[in-house]
């Protein structure tokens, strides 16, 4: 793809927008960056693209730009406008930052793209690692961290025999059209993001299309105990792998766990069967064990040899903010799982909790049910701190739910984690696990998840 010359129109300028902008105005396009922000709301992110030759329009879209461009790249994080489907209806082509990042990569490098509602940074993260491991150049990132897919056009990896992990969220899915992955994974499908895709359906089906330009042998990593991911498994072009963590599950060509729950089983065609010690990894848990059959099948899928992904395994280390010990008080233990940011992720960290716990939850609702979070944490739960807009609907579901335990409110983080610390005695935990989004409050999950550290240290928990 030739940018040289063309008018390119970068929509929304947050971390992936900014990149975007810097790219194509280095191949010598015409950039226009746009958002519905004003100046001043996005000084910072105007003053990151000093130097380079962009123009900006900001405080609100125009369809005449929209009009002018001739190819129009969407941040993940922006909804589809009406400026930009009447450009689309115009015959303007509208892109994801990751299809374009596509559009520059080697034929020879491999892409191995994590999605799903729950679990894609770790499945990312973990992939990675095998990756590294293997002595073969590679990029990880996409939405994860601070490394926007675009970002890999410029990287080593991008090279024959290099290797592209990339999380990709749904948002993305949604404006590709050639985006092929070597290895497609698709976690789960629960509800999130209503909000903004309207129904389970169209929110599937978005999930969905990271497998709909794969080819004949690629690898579509599918959770054989999501109904919505099989269902969106029908008709695409590649090879289905299963996954599947329940007791007794086993599968002809996937992953799944030995009886006794020590090894995880892979089941290739071309390779045969092969074991990996669960011991290998240190992160726990069900949903963790889905993680890395996915992360397994992804890297052995790309040519990562067997020692590679166990010595990947074992380097591998849990990612910030999901259900990690940020302190202790007294023998009270305070975990931070900002990151628990929908219903499914909460139900998945609290379900069978070693300790009673008292949860802290709250923030911007997302649309679904939080009876499934209620329901996982039956038997251990001592109480709720509720904080953020959503503490109405969590404490009438709680009371629809019949709970037995206090749910209280608190105005801000720090009474929360006091309260909650209260209601513990010697041997429980306090949980943060919100289940909402955070920006009713902070900036992002990451700021909620640092501001419960320091009240946490404030209640006098020595930090981890
Ligand atoms: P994502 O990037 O999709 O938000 P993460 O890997 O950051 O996912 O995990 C976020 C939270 O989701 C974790 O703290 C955990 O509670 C939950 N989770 C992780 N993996 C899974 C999974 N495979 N299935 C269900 N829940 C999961």
């Amino acid at each position: 793809m030739d940018l040289d010359g063309k008018t390119v129109v970068v929509v929304g300028l947050a971390q992936t927008g900014i990149a975007v902008a810097k790219f194509c105005a280095k191949r010598g396009a015409r950039v226009i960056v746009t958002d519905g922000k004003s100046a001043e709301q996005l000084a910072t992110q105007v003053s990151q693209l000093d130097g380079v030759d962009v123009r900006f329009e900001l405080g609100g879209h125009n369809l005449t730009t929209y009009l002018a461009a001739e190819l129009i790249v969407m941040s993940p994080g922006v909804p589809s406008l009406p400026e930009t489907r009447g450009a689309a209806a115009a015959g303007i082509e509208v892109i994801a930052e990751i299809e374009l990042a596509y559009r520059f990569l080697d034929p020879g490098a491999t892409v191995l793209a994590i999605t799903g509602t729950n679990g894609k940074s770790t499945t990312t993260a973990l992939t990675g690692k095998l990756c590294e491991a293997s002595g073969r150049p590679t990029f990880c990132g996409g939405n994860l961290g601070n490394m926007p897919m675009i970002d890999a056009v410029d990287h080593p990896a991008n090279v024959p025999g290099g290797l592209i992990v990339v999380e990709v969220a749904a948002f993305m899915l949604e404006n590709c059209s050639t985006f092929r992955a070597r290895a497609g994974v698709l976690t789960n499908i629960t509800e999130d993001h209503l909000d903004r895709f309207g129904t389970m359906e169209r929110y599937a089906e978005m999930k969905g299309r990271i497998w709909d330009f794969q080819r004949a042998g690629d690898l579509a990593i599918a959770n054989a105990a999501d109904p919505w991911v099989v269902r969106e498994t029908a008709g695409i072009p590649s090879e289905v792998y299963l996954f599947d963590s329940r007791p007794g599950a086993s599968v002809e060509r996937g992953a799944f766990l030995s009886a006794d729950r020590t090894q995880i089983v892979l089941r290739m065609p071309g390779l045969g069967e092969e074991r990996y010690p669960v011991d290998d990894l240190v992160i726990v848990g069900n949903h963790n064990m889905e993680n890395a059959m996915c992360a397994y099948l992804s890297a052995r899928g790309a040519g990562v040899p067997i020692e590679a992904v166990r010595a990947g395994a074992r380097a591998y280390r849990p990612l910030p903010h999901r259900m990690e010990l940020v302190g202790d008080k007294s023998n009270i233990y305070f975990y931070d799982d900002s990151k628990g940011t929908n219903v499914a992720s909460v139900a998945a960290s609290v379900r069978g909790f070693p300790r009673p716990l008292v949860l802290i939850a709250g923030g911007v609702d997302k649309g679904g049910s939080y009876e499934p979070m209620l329901e996982a944490l039956d038997g251990v739960c001592k109480g709720i701190i509720l904080i953020g807009k959503a503490a109405p609907l969590i404490r009438d579901a709680a009371i629809a739910h019949r709970a037995e335990y206090p749910v209280i409110d608190a105005a801000d983080m720090h009474e929360a984690v006091r309260r909650a610390t209260e209601l513990c005695s010697s041997g429980d935990a306090v949980v943060l696990s919100p289940a909402c989004a955070s920006y009713d409050m902070f900036q992002n999950f990451g700021h909620r998840g640092r501001v419960f550290r320091e009240a946490v240290a404030a209640v006098g928990a020595t930090p981890k």
